[in-house]
């Protein structure tokens, strides 16, 4: 059986921060505003992973209102909804990125997402897929107003191990 997430994030851009994406720190005049370290690759390829196997949303696990995020490292989170999503008996297939954001340009640095995300969720690099595109101009990705992401992610059910069958 397959199952299939889905995933969306959008974070402001504003001065003063680190621009942190896929884990990976990328040189920019502005960062993403947010509670944790407002990582919206992280944040987005997190929900596409617990939403396939309706573990809820990163929302729920992590609430902003909690001081314990404040400024967390986003692969944290999404390693740890992982060990909830293996927990629940899913193996991680696959997941496919989107990052659209005007300004910086991202495509240098997909590889460094890839990697790092691949690394932190235990698959092979060609496991995970990032891609960037700008917004051609338009609306408030366009005017460079902040980033959005979408994210999809496949779960497989993991074969149960001997120790778990009755
Ligand atoms: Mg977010």
């Amino acid at each position: 059986m397959i199952r299939v997430g889905i995933g969306y994030d959008s974070h402001r851009f504003g001065a003063g921060r680190r621009l942190v994406l896929g884990g990976v720190v990328i040189p920019y005049t502005l960062g993403l505003l947010g509670h944790s370290d407002a990582d919206a690759v992280g944040h987005a390829l997190t929900d596409a992973i617990l939403g396939a196997a309706a573990l809820g949303d990163i929302g729920r696990l992590f609430p902003d209102t909690d001081p314990e995020w404040e400024d967390a490292d986003s692969m944290l989170l999404l390693a740890e909804a992982h060990r909830r999503v293996q927990a629940a008996g899913w193996t991680l297939g696959q997941a496919d990125v989107t990052v659209i954001a005007q300004a910086p340009k991202l495509a240098p640095h997909v590889p460094a997402m890839q990697d790092r995300l691949a690394s932190v969720l235990g698959v092979g690099a060609g496991a995970i897929s990032v891609k960037a595109k700008t917004n051609e101009g338009m609306g408030f990705l366009g005017r460079g107003e902040g980033i959005a992401v979408m994210a999809v992610a496949t779960l497989v059910a993991s074969p149960r191990s001997t120790s778990q069958r009755p």
